[in-house]
């Protein structure tokens, strides 16, 4: 039962004084919101991943919603998606009024099955919105061929995935390098980098990301920097119809604080997860986390999947008695009241397998492998 150890959380971010000193540098410099902070967020996160350009947005699920739209996605337009995913995932493509379009994932590495892309295309489909998820990246090769062969768009969710790696014509790049037409960061505390909340969109295209940035301050043709700067009377114009996505000053001045820390979470986290990968090696039907050859996960999250015989909320409950805490496979969106309705091309067998076996592990920067030998052995007890 309950023990006097201290209870080990699924996730923490690795934030403290240089941030916290960071937003109060910005909040007494009088300029708060998107300004010269978010403009040097963008160069540095550009730089991090090796993209061309990087516009910096209120969250991932606003980020996706702009990619969307600066694609001109809207009614009778389908969208290829996973519906294992976060449910903002989904939720964009109704936001624009076109049609997801559900499609099975792999086992293993939980991510969209290049297969089930296939049987999946219609002449409606425009755009694969594909899933990096909890930061495996998914077969980004399969899939831009898909989108080649049928002139398709590919955005990436990428939500977890900063500082993932993949190999595309045999170099590894970072996710958010070109790859797709558009990739979109999170930075929720239960991402690999925060700010509170906050997004990013990546891109090689000059015009998509001049459309990124006039749709996410209200279609305006002039930014508050110019108009502040100008030594010249300004009268902007409203282009478009556009948004408030801003992130603000405060919010990138975290961000570029965190982005000095991602070489070193990633090397953790690697650490973290090669010990679960040793430790829990052996357990009998216990199926770890694939990952490919050909891509290098951030391990935003280790997901594992219980043996059949084994029920997820006993085995969840038995961790949680010993003040571990750890939650259930990825949600699926089609299994959500808000979707009930939705038809889907064909069952989505392993994703619900997923969602109803697996359990994540707590993983986080300043986890302590005394930690994390504490959760091998809870979970290897609560298998017997
Ligand atoms: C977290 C997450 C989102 C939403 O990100 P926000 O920044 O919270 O909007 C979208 N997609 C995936 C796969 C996620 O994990």
């Amino acid at each position: 039962m309950s023990s006097a150890r201290l209870s080990i959380p699924i996730a923490k971010p690795w934030i403290g004084e240089p941030e916290a000193a960071a937003a109060s540098r910005v909040i007494l410099s009088g300029w708060v919101t998107q300004g010269p902070e978010v403009a040097a967020f963008e160069t540095e996160f550009a730089t991090a991943v090796g993209s061309p350009h990087a516009c910096a947005v209120s969250s991932c699920t606003t980020a996706l919603h702009l990619a969307l739209v600066a694609l001109d996605v809207g009614p009778g337009d389908e969208v290829i998606v996973p519906s294992h995913s976060y449910i903002a995932t989904a939720n964009v493509i109704r936001y624009v009024g076109a049609t997801p379009v559900f499609v099975d994932i792999e086992p293993g590495t939980f991510n969209i099955d290049p297969v089930r892309i296939r049987e999946a295309l219609t002449t409606k489909t425009r755009v694969i919105l594909c899933v990096h998820q909890v930061g495996m990246p998914c077969d980004l090769a399969a899939i831009i061929s898909i989108a080649e062969e049928h002139g398709l768009r590919v955005i990436e969710d990428a939500a977890c995935a900063v500082g993932s790696e993949v190999r595309l014509r045999d170099e590894w790049q970072h996710v958010g390098s070109p790859a797709g037409d558009v990739a979109c960061f999170s930075f929720h505390p239960r991402k690999v980098v925060t700010t509170g909340d906050g997004g990013m969109l990546t891109t090689a295209d000059p015009k998509l990301d001049a459309k990124f940035r006039l749709l996410r301050q209200h279609g305006m043709s002039v930014p508050d920097t110019v108009r502040h700067g100008a030594s010249q009377v300004i009268f902007e114009s409203y282009e478009t119809t556009g948004f408030n996505y801003r992130l603000t000053d405060i919010q990138a001045a975290v961000g570029r604080e965190q982005l000095k820390r991602l070489p070193e979470m990633i090397k953790r986290r690697r650490a973290l997860a090669a010990n679960y990968a040793e430790g829990l090696a052996g357990l009998p039907g216990l199926e770890l986390p694939v990952e490919p050859d050909w891509c290098r996960s951030n391990w935003q999250s280790y997901c594992v999947v219980l043996p059949e015989r084994c029920g997820q909320r006993e085995v969840m409950q038995r961790l949680l008695d010993e003040g571990i805490s750890t939650r259930r496979g990825i949600m699926c969106a089609h299994r959500e009241p808000a979707y009930a309705e939705h038809p889907l091309p064909h069952p989505l067998h392993a994703s619900v397998h997923a969602q109803e076996h697996g359990v994540l592990l707590p993983l986080y920067h300043e986890m302590g492998d005394g930690d994390q030998q504490r959760v091998v052995d809870a979970l290897r007890l609560a298998l017997d």
